[in-house]
C-alpha cells in the first residue's frame, strides 16, 4: 500500500498523490518568535520532521520549508515592552528557536527558514493582485482587508457553513488570531497605529485607480501565503500546522493564495497535529504545566532530546499525547535499551550480509508508517524484533546474518525517528565511579577545592558532573 495521509480538507485518509512526484513541496508553519517556544510547538516540529524523513526514506525528493514569523501582533507588543527594536528582539528569539531545532535534530531536514520581514515586497505584490481582482479593499481605518464573501471556497477547511458565514461575515477583524464566531473580513495589511511604533513599511498600492501610500505592516496570514509561494511555487503537496492554526490562519492562507494564484486546491494535503496535553490538561502558564525545551534541557541535560523525540513519535500525531516527566523518563529508558540492543546486534553482526530475518518486521514497519504515519505501530514492530532477536540470541540461534538484518532495520528506524541510536550506551568506568565517590565525600566535608579538582579531572575524561538537590548528576560529553 502506498503512503496514505489524513487530509483535514477532505476529512478522510487518502492516498498521497504529489503534484510533481519528482519534487514534493512541504510547508510547516513555523514559530512566532517572541519567546521560548513551548513543547507543544516542538511536538509539531518533530512530527513534521518525521514526516519529511519518512518521505525521503521512501525515495521522494522533498523541498521542506519552515517559516519564521518575525513581525506580528505579539512580537510588536513584547519588543516594545522590552524597549528593543524589532530586529534585535526577533533575532534573539529566532536564534533560540534554531538552537532548539538543532538540539532536537529537527534542523537538518529543513531546506529553507524564510523570515517574514525578508518577503514584505512579495506580500505587497500579492495584496495588490487581490485588490485588482476585487478580493480586497481598504477600510476607513487605513487597513486593507480580504473580502471573505468574494471567495467561494471560504470555510471549506474550517468546516464553516456558507449560511453561518453570511451571518457572521458582516464585520472585520484586524487581530491576527480570532475565533470562528468572529469570522469576518481579515486584515491583509494593517494600517499603522501608534502602538506599532517604528515597525512599519510604506509601500504604494494602486487602489481604485489611484496610487496610495499605505503606511503599515503585513497581517500574519499573508506572510505564509507569500513565503511558501516564493520558495515552493504555486502548489504545495503537504502543509502542516498545529490544530489551533486550522482556523483562522490556514483558512485565510487558502483564501489569499487561491484567489491570487488561480489554483484550487492550493494545498493538496493539510495535516494538523493534535494539541499536546501536559499532565492531562491543556498547557497554560497559570496552571504551572507550561514547559519549554529549555526547561527539559535544564532538568535532564541536552541528551533528553532523543527521549522527547521518542515520546512524541510513540503517540499518533492525530491523538492528544499526554506529556509528563514520568513519561519522558520512561522514554529515556527505552532509548537506552534500544541503544544497548543496537550495540549488541552490531557486535554479533560483524561484517555479515543481512539475511531476510527482519523482513516481516520491516514490512510491518513500512506499512505502519505509510498508514497515515502510524508511528505507535511502527515502534511496536521494532520492539517485537528486538524481543525476537534477544530470545534467539539467548537460545544461541541468532546468526551473524540475522543480527545484521535486525541491525539494518533499527538503523532505518533511526534515520526516520532521529533517536541517535548509534550513540554508545555509556557507563562510568570503576575508576570514574571512584573519583565521583571521592568527590561526594569531599563535598560532604566541605572541601570545595578537592571537589572542584575532582570535577575537572572527570570533565577531562568527558564526564560532566552537575550538583543537584539529589546529589551529583552525571552526563557524558
Ligand atoms: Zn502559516
Amino acid at each position: 500500500m502506498p503512503l496514505h495521509l489524513y487530509n483535514s480538507l477532505s476529512r478522510r485518509v487518502e492516498p498521497f498523490q504529489p503534484v510533481d512526484p519528482e519534487r514534493i513541496a512541504v510547508y510547516a508553519c513555523g514559530p512566532t518568535v517572541y519567546n521560548h517556544v513551548h513543547i507543544g510547538n516542538w511536538s509539531l516540529f518533530t512530527v513534521a520532521d518525521v514526516l519529511v524523513r519518512w518521505l525521503r526514506e521512501s525515495g521522494y525528493t522533498v523541498v521542506y520549508v519552515q517559516n519564521i514569523t518575525d513581525v506580528e501582533d505579539k512580537i510588536i507588543r513584547d519588543s516594545r515592552a522590552a524597549g528593543e527594536d524589532l530586529a534585535t528582539f526577533t533575532e534573539r528569539w529566532a536564534g533560540a528557536f534554531l538552537a532548539g531545532m538543532e538540539d532536537l535534530d529537527n534542523k537538518r531536514q529543513v531546506d529553507h527558514f524564510p523570515r517574514a520581514t525578508d518577503h514584505v515586497d512579495g506580500m505587497v505584490t500579492m495584496i495588490q493582485t487581490l485588490l485588482d481582482r476585487g478580493h480586497a479593499y481598504i477600510a476607513e481605518d487605513g487597513s486593507i482587508y480580504y473580502r471573505v464573501s468574494s471567495f467561494d471556497h471560504y470555510g471549506e477547511l474550517a468546516n464553516i457553513k456558507r449560511e453561518d458565514l453570511r451571518a457572521g461575515a458582516s464585520g472585520r477583524v484586524k487581530a491576527d488570531e480570532y475565533e470562528k464566531e468572529d469570522v469576518g473580513d481579515f486584515a491583509l495589511w494593517k494600517g499603522w497605529v501608534e502602538e506599532d511604533g517604528d515597525v512599519f513599511w510604506d509601500p504604494t498600492f494602486t487602489i481604485d485607480g489611484e496610487a496610495r501610500v499605505v503606511k503599515g505592516r503585513p497581517g500574519w496570514h499573508i506572510e505564509c501565503s507569500v513565503m511558501s509561494t516564493e520558495i515552493l511555487g504555486p502548489r504545495i503537496d503537504i502543509h502542516l500546522g498545529g490544530e489551533d492554526l486550522l482556523f483562522p490562519h490556514h483558512q485565510n492562507e487558502i483564501a489569499q493564495s487561491e484567489a491570487a494564484l488561480d489554483v484550487h486546491p492550493w494545498v493538496t494535503t493539510w495535516m494538523h497535529h493534535k494539541h499536546l496535553l501536559v499532565d492531562g490538561a491543556k498547557m497554560s502558564k497559570s496552571k504551572g504545566n507550561f514547559h519549554t525545551l529549555k526547561d527539559l534541557e535544564d532538568r535532564y541535560g541536552k541528551e533528553i532530546t532523543s527521549a522527547f523525540r521518542y515520546l512524541i513519535a510513540s503517540g499518533h500525531y492525530r491523538n492528544s499525547l499526554d506529556f509528563s516527566f514520568k513519561g519522558l523518563e520512561a522514554a529515556e529508558r527505552t532509548i537506552k535499551n534500544m541503544r544497548a540492543a543496537r550495540e549488541s546486534l552490531a557486535a554479533a553482526a560483524g561484517n555479515a550480509a543481512p539475511s531476510d530475518y527482519a523482513a516481516s518486521f520491516e514490512a510491518r514497519f513500512v506499512a505502519a508508517m505509510d498508514d497515515d504515519l502510524n508511528t505507535p505501530e511502527a515502534f511496536a514492530a521494532l520492539h517485537d524484533l528486538r524481543r525476537q532477536a534477544r530470545n534467539d540470541t539467548a537460545a544461541g540461534e541468532l546468526s551473524a546474518e540475522d543480527a545484521a538484518a535486525a541491525l539494518a532495520l533499527l538503523d532505518k528506524a533511526d534515520r526516520v525517528f532521529g533517536l541517535s541510536l548509534q550513540q554508545e550506551a555509556r557507563a562510568l568506568t570503576p575508576e570514574q565511579q571512584a573519583l565521583l565517590d571521592e568527590r561526594a565525600a569531599a563535598r560532604a566535608g566541605k572541601d570545595w577545592a578537592a571537589s572542584d579538582r575532582l570535577r575537572d579531572e572527570l570533565a577531562a575524561q568527558g564526564v560532566l558532573v552537575k550538583d543537584t538537590a539529589d546529589g551529583q548528576e552525571v552526563a557524558f560529553e
